[in-house]
């Protein structure tokens, strides 16, 4: 019993979007990178927050590379995370 109430209690708290966007781009120091990961296998609110993340970061990506495609690209990347449907 002791156990699992010391488990919920010690649950680590959300990784900020800082900290997820520093996971996506490789740049989160070793030791948070495995707090992240291992917060990331318990939590699909984090993981959802990851994948959208994730996915906005590859659509700026590519609107760096190819200029005249931004525009497009961005806008579809906004769609595809819901709510910005004209
Ligand atoms: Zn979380």
């Amino acid at each position: 019993m002791g156990i699992l109430v010391d488990l919920t209690k010690s649950r680590p708290p959300h990784p900020s979007e800082d900290i997820l966007e520093e996971y996506v781009f490789g740049r989160l120091p070793e030791v948070l990178t495995a707090r992240a990961e291992e917060h990331l296998l318990i939590c699909p609110a984090c993981q959802d927050a990851l994948e959208q993340t994730d996915r906005f970061i590859s659509a700026m990506k590519v609107a760096a590379q190819y200029p005249a495609l931004a525009a497009t690209t961005v806008d579809a990347g906004l769609s595809s995370l819901g709510g910005f449907n004209a």
